[in-house]
């Protein structure tokens, strides 16, 4: 989902608002190719010095630089920002997103992320909402093998990163989380923010690929 779609912004397909004079440019027809090259050039720089002054905006009261806000939007963002079919209200939901994103990349809760819930693939998380879910904001975290700060304590026994030796019970964490001496036992409760679900046993009959 990219972020215009968890923003609930507008899609880019929708024609802008006619009132925007910057549209009603009309393509340069004359002059050579080395005019046409040069005042794109300058048209670019302006809209990129235009671009950073509204971002700087944006940024204000937030931890984060326009350049940074800048980098983190795509071309077809600034041709939309251009257009007139991105608001400031809007830029300035994405630079605070930005900024949850970071924190949330350092293992920082969001303030709002006050929920119980089970992401399929991250195992217990915090969230806005409670409950199963297929995927979730954490789910960079665990892509980009980062912590996820879990809201209550997991088994060992349920983890894919928990190896099993050759004992009913016992095994050692893959990812090299404190153990006893005699390893992790699979039954004892314990916080972990390495904790990855097992994927559950479907009883069907569809081979499962090893
Ligand atoms: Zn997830």
């Amino acid at each position: 989902m990219s972020w215009r779609e968890t923003l609930g912004v507008t899609p880019s397909t929708e024609t802008p608002y006619a009132h925007n004079t910057q549209n009603a440019r009309k393509p340069v027809e004359t002059g050579n190719c080395a005019d046409i090259a040069d005042s794109a050039y300058r048209d670019s720089e302006q809209e990129s010095s235009k671009l950073l002054e509204a971002l700087a905006d944006t940024c204000k009261g937030l931890d984060i630089s326009q350049a940074e806000v800048k980098e983190a939007l795509a071309a077809e963002d600034i041709e939309d920002w251009r257009k007139g079919a991105i608001s400031a209200d809007t830029l300035a939901a994405f630079a605070r997103s930005l900024v949850q994103r970071r924190e949330m990349g350092q293992g920082k809760r969001p303030e709002h992320y006050t929920e119980q819930a089970t992401c399929k693939h991250c195992g217990p998380i915090w969230l806005w909402l409670s409950g199963q879910v297929l995927g979730c904001p954490w789910c960079w975290n665990r892509i980009a093998d980062k912590p996820i700060t879990r809201p209550c304590a997991i088994h060992c026994g349920d983890c894919i990163h928990f190896e099993r030796i050759d004992h009913p019970h016992l095994g050692h964490c893959a990812k090299n989380e404190p153990e006893a001496i005699a390893g992790l036992w699979d039954t004892d409760r314990r916080y972990c923010e390495h904790f990855l679900p097992r994927p559950q046993r479907t009883h069907n009959n569809h081979p499962r690929p090893e």
